[in-house]
């Protein structure tokens, strides 16, 4: 180690050197170390694939900056700093980082836990309200994982994907998870008893009659409780019928013939309608008859998912709709799964129990809100800033998010004190209203310089902040 830190001492005149040795990573024809020298960050590699990096080579090493070109890099040499599928028997907790700086704090969390994290998690909306792209959010993670010598594997998420053409774009991008949104596919079931026997005649004959003999005689259903009489059989048919289609072109065309395995997750979430377990069941079934492997389904359950907040509803209830999508998806093999798991502390025990420990569950916003949380808690002035930011653009934020939030319960700014200021993240509609405003604060350019200075400052401070919160979910999930 001696003769590296020389080295570097001789590239990086003045300032302190630290290596971390656990990053030391070795494999054939290559050493990779993480090192921080003059407090800037440095990938350190040599051997004879130390060429295959970017960086300033001195006296046989070579110091590389943490650039996209190097990870790539790393991710050839080194397998576990890439993305890979975790898989329907393994417990996964999706860590969105919205600013590239929370992975540290989260992978700290997870890495405590038999659960494996998905450490980049983005939706198109949410590229689209950060300026990011995938090749950022995996440079975030992959480093993150480098720099914590966690060799245990992480996943990378491309979110809420509705289209061939933005699964295709995950999936080169290296993304190891696809979440198809059949949102856009899901009919609204007539309600009137005419109107839908219509919409169902209206669906081929050749599809729909071998379809309704088998499952109007599903003996594997009724034995776990699932049932279809005629009229949810047809209202089944009609919401869902597109949306397996859909998943079954995808995966043939895109996730099967690519070589690696690849976690395929069917989100029904993003709909007005509680999926039934009737619902879950046939796209299940349909799935696994075409041979179509999935790894996860996540159902609209009763009461409400909000951003950021805690779970709306009667948690028994949640209790019983979700135990018979764990029902049902034990029997096809693969995890349920939970969106807008945000703080959702009412129902985590109920998840850990029905689920048994095996469940995915995503979290996004709540690692953004913890880092207004320091913001508030130690720049009292940028915090009111943001604050005012919100409050002015908050209806165009309700475009992308719906939320209950209601500012006239919102405390003014104006009566609060500078320590009061962390307050306004204990409370549940001015936590909504930094939580759906992201994109609007870091799309004004000097407010995201100011954010993202202010947090690599205090990254210690906003990684132990994260850790700690993330930990709250695990444990409340019952993984610490
Ligand atoms: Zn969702």
């Amino acid at each position: 180690m001696d003769r590296y830190i020389r080295k570097i001492r001789q590239a990086m005149p003045g300032g302190d050197i630290w290596i971390k040795e656990s990053t030391y990573a070795q494999a054939e024809g290559l050493r990779a170390i993480y090192a921080t020298a003059a407090e800037k960050e440095c990938l350190i590699v040599d051997g004879c694939k130390a060429f295959l990096f970017e960086g300033e080579a001195v006296d046989g090493i070579k110091i590389c900056p943490l650039n996209h070109a190097n990870r790539l890099a790393l991710n050839r040499e080194i397998r576990y700093t890439r993305p890979q599928a975790i898989g329907a028997a393994t417990a996964s907790f999706g860590c969105g980082d919205r600013l590239g700086l929370a992975n540290e704090g989260q992978l700290a969390a997870v890495r405590k836990t038999k659960a494996k994290p998905v450490l980049a998690q983005q939706s198109l909306r949410e590229l689209d309200l950060t300026g990011r792209s995938y090749d950022d959010v995996i440079d975030a993670a992959s480093w993150a994982v480098f720099k914590a010598g966690y060799r245990e594997g992480y996943g990378a998420d491309g979110d809420h994907l509705k289209t061939k053409r933005e699964v295709e774009a995950a999936l080169e991008h290296g993304c190891s998870m696809i979440t198809l949104d059949c949102s856009g596919v899901l009919r609204e079931p007539p309600a009137q008893a005419a109107a839908l026997s219509r919409a169902y005649e209206q669906i081929p004959a050749k599809k729909r009659l071998p379809l309704e003999k088998e499952y109007m005689n599903e003996a594997q259903a009724a034995s776990i409780g699932v049932t279809y009489t005629r009229q949810t059989w047809m209202e089944v048919l009609v919401t869902y019928l597109d949306a397996v289609e859909l998943a079954e072109d995808i995966y043939i065309e895109l996730i099967r013939s690519r070589g690696r395995r690849i976690d395929y997750e069917i989100s029904l979430d993003e709909t007005a309608h509680t999926t039934s377990a009737e619902a879950h069941y046939f796209v299940a079934r349909e799935l696994k008859k075409r041979h179509v492997r999935i790894s996860s389904i996540a159902p609209k359950f009763v009461g409400e998912f909000q951003k950021g907040i805690d779970y709306i509803g009667d948690t028994e209830g949640f209790r019983h709709n979700l135990r018979i999508h764990c029902t049902v998806a034990a029997c096809f093999g693969h995890k349920v799964s939970i969106h807008s798991g945000s703080d959702k502390f009412k129902v985590f025990p109920v998840i850990a129990d029905e689920t048994k420990g095996l469940f995915h569950v995503k979290t996004s916003g709540t690692s953004w809100l913890e880092a207004v949380r320091v913001i508030a808690g130690n720049a009292p002035e940028l915090y009111r800033r943001m604050h005012r930011k919100a409050l002015e653009h908050l209806d165009e934020a309700r475009s992308y998010y719906k939320v209950a939030c209601d500012v006239s319960a919102v405390r003014p700014l104006d009566m609060a004190a500078d320590d009061e200021l962390s307050a306004y993240l204990e409370q549940n509609h001015s936590r909504q209203l930094m939580h759906i405003t992201y994109g609007i604060l870091l799309k004004d350019t000097e407010m995201h310089d100011e954010i993202f200075e202010f947090l690599k400052k205090n990254e210690k401070i906003y990684g132990l902040q994260v850790k700690q919160h993330i930990e709250k979910h695990l444990t409340s999930l019952g993984c610490l």
